[in-house]
């Protein structure tokens, strides 16, 4: 019998007609219905010439028997029932034959489903069991010990009570393995005992016809892991308490949001009833929403288990925060910042103090490297930051890197105290650092120092010569004069200040610049702040890691190792960050990665609401809603001083009892990447007063969330800002700016006057469309178009790369380099949210 690829053997034994015995393996046989098709036999049949009749013993049709026919039916007739019976025996045949293949199909998917939850289930089980084995073994184990204990204390006395154990096993071991035997015999034993009761049941369970129609083997293993199944949960039934251990109060780490099916996987719920839950307490969310971790914690005491918040930031926690011990502690060198107003000189002083204290012959001379460098001043270093300007010193400050111990205000002598100079002095003054003043330019014969003294008395700057604090030094940048004075006066001021770092924890710094090198990939210049950053040390450095793969220091030399205060150039970045980001070494670079996505993900989502917090209409909103800060931050830029100062006194104006608006700095000329940082920092939105953004402000505003707008009319602006605070916001015009063209020649042309060649450098030129024309940023014409041609055409549009000749409607004064602003107008109607 060939019956082990499951195939059946037929054979005729003696059963009804078309029965067939069929036999399995394993001696089982069934009984299938054969259909069996006999040749039809023409039998002439007296009184019906021709006619035809189809008998078979196997139709037991009483139609096929003569005498059964009923009367009246011709032969024809009989034929054609007889063929129609057939059709229909054959139509069930084939019914029959679907169905138990469908059948056969579904017992098989059956199978495969219960084969794989047993495949879980075995699983689980076995990992229980290890689980259980592994207590068993401890209990055992510390069991053994005290026995150990005990028979160490009693001595020979004890020896023969207890079990043999060898002089030379040591004291815990022979106990566990009879132990172990024992229990493997139990187990051995409970196994045999499921096996036998398996037997049974499995027998049972196999009669089944899906059973028999799947196969012989396929069977016989489902009911076994069946079997298995059923017992074990039996089992755990009778053990009750190991199941509810199993289920106990897990603690749910819970951070500040959750998504729901998360919630779930973390309580081991299923999601549906943590859906179900949610909606018993009237939050309709779906598996995948995301839920406050309120509700969450609701959810689950609910479910019974213990919350734990958590906070994303936690992944920070790894970085080493703890205080150094003042033992630990080295004095480090200062780090000093030169501000001050444009073309006071911050350059010049910084290149001379280098000059005069890098010698030339040194490795890399005075050509410097990096955006920082050190100087010795009497056997004591000195770090500057060669980053003049307040962009870099607010950025980092908003960054929470404070890198700057000592700030040198450089004020010229021939000039007096500017607006820069003045918003040099509320930084220092924000940030906590102290001031030096350099006077310079000093050489001049128009230099007044007394002047910038008294000057900058109504800033409540009081220097030394007015009988303050705040040290003075007269300098001259171009002559050299007065630079050791500076110098001895910053190590004074440092020396005061006490400064102190930890050069032997891992290190913490401060980036200064970065950038994309070409050939380097990304480069940072770091500044040290504590500890010593070392080649080969793992960092996260604000939404980037890295680990150094090498370090220059501001001489261009490769250096091992950079301590406190030290700047150095840092290679082995995974991505550019920004200045003022703050790099801290961590352990391994897992960490690393896991803190750099996490600030990536919260700056993201910082930058979304920055985004929908800062248009004017939600700002007054937010101001109005909340009774404490009823206060309009603005940033203010505008082409002249006239119109900075109306706009400053309107906006005084605005002020009622509910919002008051609040000019944080108001200034002239282009909006700047500094205005967007300032604006950012204060959630404030810029207003352009016929003044552009130039193109780091825009990207940068684009990129922070900070709204600009620009106004050409002031009673436009002060209505808008009426109108916000009021709350009664009118439709709205909004510009688009549509395109921007750059002159790139101006050429005349009899009858139509002066034609700007232009390139279209970003979006579109309309014809239809207004334009402006833009001088340094600041807006100095704005009409509509005369012309707008593309080689000789007269053209509706010019699209960006593309060349094109523009003229203004009445309005001729346009210069090479000028650009022209195109926009559109819009009405929106305003909502206030
Ligand atoms: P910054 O914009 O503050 O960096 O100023 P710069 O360092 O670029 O200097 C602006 C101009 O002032 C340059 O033309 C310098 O040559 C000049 N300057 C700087 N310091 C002195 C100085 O001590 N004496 C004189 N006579 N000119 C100086």
């Amino acid at each position: 019998m060939s019956d082990s690829d499951g195939k059946k053997t037929l054979g005729l034994r003696g059963r009804g007609p078309g029965q067939v015995k069929q036999s399995f393996s394993h001696g089982r046989t069934k009984s299938v219905v054969v259909e069996t098709k006999r040749k039809r036999v023409v039998v002439p049949k007296p009184g019906a010439a021709g006619g035809k009749s189809v008998a078979g013993p196997g139709s037991q049709s009483p139609a096929t028997d003569p005498s059964n026919r009923p009367a009246g039916i011709s032969d024809a007739e009989l034929e054609r029932r007889m063929k129609a019976l057939a059709a229909a025996k054959a139509a069930e045949a084939e019914e029959a034959e679907k169905r138990a293949a469908e059948e056969q199909a579904r017992a098989e998917e059956r199978e495969r489903r219960r084969a794989e939850a047993e495949a879980k289930e075995r699983e689980e089980r076995e990992l229980e069991e290890k689980a259980r084995a592994k207590a068993e073994e401890e209990e055992r184990k510390k069991r053994e010990e005290e026995e150990a204990k005990a028979r160490v204390a009693e001595v020979p006395a004890a020896v023969p009570d207890e079990e043999p154990s060898g002089p030379a096993r040591g004291p815990g071991k022979p106990a566990p393995k009879l132990r172990e035997r024992d229990s493997r015999e139990e187990r051995r034993e409970t196994r045999g005992g499921r096996g036998s009761r398996d037997d049974g049941e499995r027998r049972s369970g196999k009669l089944t016809l899906n059973q028999a129609l799947s196969g012989g083997e396929g069977g016989r293993q489902k009911s076994l892991a069946a079997m298995k199944r059923k017992q074990e949960r039996a089992r755990q039934k009778a053990l009750g308490g190991q199941q509810d251990r199993e289920k106990v109060m897990r603690t749910v780490q819970l951070p500040e949001t959750i998504v729901v099916s998360e919630l779930a996987n973390r309580m081991s719920e299923r999601v549906a009833d943590v859906v179900k839950s949610l909606m018993n307490s009237g939050i309709m969310a779906t598996q995948n929403q995301t839920i406050d971790a309120d509700t969450a914690e609701l959810i689950i005491e609910e479910f019974g288990h213990k919350v734990q918040r958590v906070s994303d930031a936690d992944v920070e926690d790894v970085i080493q925060t703890e205080e150094d011990r003042p033992e630990e502690l080295v004095s480090r060198p200062p780090v000093i910042t030169v501000m001050g107003h444009v073309d006071h000189g911050k350059t010049s002083l910084l290149d001379a103090i280098r000059n005069a204290k890098v010698v030339a012959g040194e490795a890399g001379g005075i050509t410097q490297h990096i955006g920082a460098y050190q100087v010795d001043q009497d056997g004591t270093k000195l770090t500057f930051l060669d980053t003049p300007g307040h962009a870099a010193f607010t950025s980092m400050r908003a960054r929470g890197a404070q890198v700057t111990d000592i700030v040198v205000l450089v004020v010229a002598a021939d000039d007096a105290v500017m607006p820069q100079t003045v918003e040099a002095i509320n930084h220092a003054k924000a940030a906590g650092v102290p001031m030096i003043v350099a006077i310079n330019k000093i050489d001049l014969p128009a230099a007044n120092p007394n002047k910038v003294r008294t000057d900058l008395l109504q800033h409540e700057v009081v220097v030394e010569k007015m009988s303050g604090e705040v040290q003075d030094v007269e300098v001259s940048a171009a002559k050299g004069t007065g630079l050791d004075e500076l110098l001895e006066a910053i190590s004074l001021q440092a020396e005061i200040l006490e400064l102190k770092a930890n050069p032997s924890r891992a290190a913490q710094g401060a980036v200064i610049e970065a950038q994309l090198d070409v050939g380097r990939g990304p480069v940072a210049t770091v500044l040290v702040q504590n500890g010593t950053l070392r080649q080969g040390d793992i960092f996260v450095v604000g939404e980037q890691w890295g680990k150094v793969r090498a370090m220059e220091n501001d001489k261009g030399e490769r250096v091992k190792e950079a301590g406190p205060s030290v700047p150095v150039e840092v290679l082995g970045l995974n991505g550019t960050p920004e200045a003022g980001d703050v790099l801290n070494v961590v352990e391994t670079e897992a960490q690393a990665r896991e803190i750099a996505e996490y600030r990536a993900n919260a700056a993201k989502e910082k930058r979304a609401a920055a985004g929908a917090a800062t248009t004017l209409e939600q700002l007054m909103a937010k101001a109005k809603a909340d009774e404490n800060v009823a206060e309009l931050p603005i940033v203010v830029k505008a082409d002249v001083q006239g119109s900075a100062e109306a706009i400053v006194q309107a906006m005084d104006k605005i002020g009622n009892e509910e919002v008051r608006v609040r000019v944080l700095h108001s200034g002239v000329g282009a909006i700047t990447e500094s205005d967007i940082g300032l604006a950012e920092a204060s959630g404030a939105p810029v207003i352009g007063f016929n003044v552009r953004a130039n193109a780091p402000a825009r990207q940068a505003a684009n990129q922070k969330g900070v709204e600009i707008r620009y106004y050409s009319v002031i009673y436009d602006l002060v209505d808008d800002v009426k109108a916000a605070a009021s709350g009664l916001l009118s439709a709205e015009v909004r510009e688009n700016f549509i395109g921007y063209a750059q002159i790139k020649e101006v050429f005349k042309v009899s009858g139509v006057g002066k034609v700007a060649g232009c390139l279209v450098t970003e979006g579109v030129a309309r014809r239809s469309a207004g334009v402006r024309l833009l001088r340094d940023d600041v807006v100095i014409h704005e009409g509509t178009l005369k012309t707008l041609k593309r080689f000789k055409d007269e053209v509706a549009e010019v699209i960006s790369g593309q060349e094109c000749g523009m003229a203004f409607e009445n309005y001729d004064d346009i210069r090479p380099g000028d650009v022209i602003e195109i926009f559109e107008r819009e009405e929106i109607e305003r909502t206030l949210k």
